[in-house]
């Protein structure tokens, strides 16, 4: 069998390894991983420069969703994952100052309710407001997707929308909670109300039964060496396992051939293959299959995707009056950014002794900020960050990494764009989507997906039953 993977993001690098390594019942397959640009990783870029290892895209991965780790133990990284350091110290800066985020909050809901009722990231006609969720009935219609924002709205009221939701789930998904599907992003939270009717009810049962189990503690997990670790050790193990791997190079042209595909790269070479893993993002994906596959590349084109910018900043830690030891915070309010980490406090070994490292995120629903030149961002973003940690000098080095359009939002309906793309593909069983489009934004997501969808098409071109 032979596979081509087109994209060495770490979804394309997951389904290589899936198909080099082979499994039970099925053997290696022979792999052509093409990759347009010169280096693998895609969004996965750590840069080490000056002792600081900057991370351009992710800097981190929900530990829970166990793909990423099991992926890293079987390339030899398993003594190179570490946690966040010291005690987890997250904050909201929420009118006009920093607050700790009430101990045991979940991404929208309390998980306990004493430092709820005290914190004073919310007033006090938000938390009663918040309380009527107590007492309100069953909103959520069965097979019909909602805006997250609209849901806790009529649930929970703006509050909590604006100080919690917006900030924790619109900063990782890059969009605003009122154009997000609660289906595709938040599912257990329809299963939450189904189950409590209460959405408060059902957070603090869960908080009851984790506390009776593991204990509290930050989720996050990275490597010594950054993200960039567990390229490089993919890397080599894709090299090891003889996979070909082509960096520079574009698939420029994909039709079926047979059961299987012919691909045309864009140095005028022809691969005929077995099977075919898309891991290229949305754009790739849809331009490749318009031909063979419309209905699924309209599906695909249906995505919408967000630009975002990760601003980098490093500081001399005298710059500062007092020690930078938060893990960082997250905008409730006016910003030019959406949340700062302080990874010199959050990781070890990203920075020197005496550097503050510093990554603010700045994405597209921030508005025109998110188009302006290098220049003009780093003045903004360091201005904010500055006047919050009271720096009375500038940075010192700067990093501006760009992620246009590339940053897929999973807005109301995107079930059915994912049911839509997987029907149109149903003609070419051997042919396969993966990575962050479809099933999941985060590390882990990529990666049992990148695996899932590689097994299921060599399983197809073998004529293996089981589909
Ligand atoms: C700024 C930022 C911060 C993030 N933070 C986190 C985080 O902290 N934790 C987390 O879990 N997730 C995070 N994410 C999300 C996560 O990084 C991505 O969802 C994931 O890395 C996507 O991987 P991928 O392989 O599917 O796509 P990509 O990384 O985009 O890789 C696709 C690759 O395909 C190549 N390609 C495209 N078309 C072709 C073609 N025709 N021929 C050959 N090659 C092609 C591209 O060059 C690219 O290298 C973040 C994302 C961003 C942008």
């Amino acid at each position: 069998m032979r596979l081509l993977v087109v994209g060495g993001g770490i979804t394309g690098l997951a389904a290589a390894w899936e198909a080099v390594r082979g499994a039970e019942g099925r053997p290696p397959a022979e792999v052509l991983l093409v990759e347009a640009s010169d280096r693998l990783g895609g969004k996965l870029h750590t840069e080490a420069t000056e002792g600081l290892l900057v991370e351009h895209g992710p800097d981190s991965f929900v530990g829970y969703r166990p793909a990423a780790l099991a992926l890293a133990d079987e390339v030899g990284l398993t003594g190179e994952v570490i946690g966040t350091s010291g005690a987890r110290v997250v904050s909201l800066r929420s009118r006009g100052r920093l607050r700790p985020l009430p101990a045991g909050m979940g991404m929208v809901l309390p998980t306990r309710l004493g430092p709820f009722v005290t914190t004073g990231i919310l007033s006090p006609a938000d938390k009663l407001r918040a309380g009527l969720d107590l007492v309100l009935p069953r909103r959520l219609r069965e097979g019909q997707d909602v805006a997250i924002g609209a849901f806790l709205r009529a649930r929970l009221g703006g509050g909590i929308v604006r100080r919690f939701a917006d900030p924790m789930i619109g900063g990782i998904y890059g969009a605003s909670v009122d154009e997000l599907s609660l289906d595709a992003v938040l599912p257990s939270l329809r299963a939450d109300e189904a189950a409590h009717r209460s959405l408060m009810l059902a957070a603090l049962a869960a908080g009851r039964a984790a506390r009776t189990g593991r204990g509290p503690g930050s989720p996050f997990r990275t490597f010594r060496g950054g993200m960039g670790a567990l390229v490089a050790a993919l890397g080599r193990s894709l090299a090891e396992a003889g996979v070909d791997v082509r960096l520079g190079t574009s698939v420029a042209q994909l039709r079926p051939a047979g059961d299987g595909a012919r691909a045309v790269l864009d140095d005028g070479s022809v691969e005929e293959v077995d099977a075919v893993v898309l891991a290229g993002g949305v754009a790739s994906s849809s331009a490749l299959l318009g031909e063979s596959a419309p209905a699924a590349a309209a599906a695909l084109a249906g995505v919408p995707l967000a630009t975002s910018v990760v601003v980098t900043l490093a500081y001399a830690a005298d710059a500062f009056p007092r020690p930078v030891d938060t893990h960082g915070w997250l905008e409730a309010g006016a910003a030019p950014v959406s949340g700062v980490t302080v990874s010199s406090a959050k990781w070890e070994a990203r920075a020197p002794e005496g550097t503050v490292l510093i990554r603010a995120f700045v994405p597209q629903r921030l508005g025109d900020i998110v188009h302006a030149p290098d220049g003009v961002l780093v003045d903004r973003v360091s201005g904010h960050v500055g006047a919050v940690l009271g720096a009375r000098r500038p940075p010192e080095l700067t990093r501006v990494a760009r992620w246009p359009a590339l940053m897929p939002m999973y807005t109301v309906g995107h079930l059915d764009r994912v049911a839509a793309a997987e029907r149109g593909l149903a003609h070419l069983p051997a042919w396969r989507v993966a990575g962050s489009a479809l099933r999941g934004v985060g590390v882990p997501d990529c990666v049992a997906d990148g695996r899932r969808q590689a097994a299921l098409a060599l399983q197809v071109a073998s004529g293996a039953p089981g589909r």
